[in-house]
C-alpha cells in the first residue's frame, strides 16, 4: 500500500490518503514518538548502571510541539521528517504508517 497524496492536515497533524482511498491523520507528536531509528529504540541494549557515584540522568526530549519541517521520499517504499527539534534518521515505511492508522476502521474498539 503506498500513499496517493501526503499533505498537511494542520499545523500539528499530516494526512496521508492511500491508494485504497483510506484516509489518515497523524498527529506529527505522535510520529516523532514512534521514530523507528536505532537512536530511538535502545531497547534491548541495556546499558549497565553505575556501581556508585554519580547517577545518570536520562536525557528527555521534549516531543510535544514538534512538528515536521520538511518530508522527504525515501526511494518508494518510505518516507523520512525532519523535526523541528532537529532529528532527521528515522526512516518511516509506508507499512509501518499505515499500521499506525488509528482510526475507528483500523483499530475497531475491542472490549
Ligand atoms: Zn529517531
Ligand atoms: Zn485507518
Amino acid at each position: 500500500m503506498k500513499p496517493k497524496e501526503i499533505t498537511e492536515f494542520s499545523q500539528s497533524a499530516l494526512l496521508i490518503t492511500w491508494e485504497d482511498g483510506h484516509e489518515s491523520v497523524y498527529a506529527y507528536e505522535e510520529l516523532r514518538e514512534v521514530c523507528p531509528c536505532a537512536a530511538c529504540n535502545t531497547d534491548g541494549k541495556r546499558e549497565e548502571k553505575p556501581k556508585s557515584g554519580f547517577r545518570r540522568i536520562p536525557l528527555r526530549v521534549s516531543r510535544a510541539n514538534v512538528t515536521s519541517k520538511r518530508i522527504e521520499d525515501v526511494g518508494s517504499y518510505a518516507i523520512r521528517f525532519y523535526w523541528s527539534d532537529g532529528h532527521d534518521t528515522g526512516i518511516y515505511t509506508f507499512d509501518f504508517l499505515r499500521s499506525m492508522c488509528s482510526c475507528n476502521d483500523c483499530m475497531p474498539e475491542a472490549g
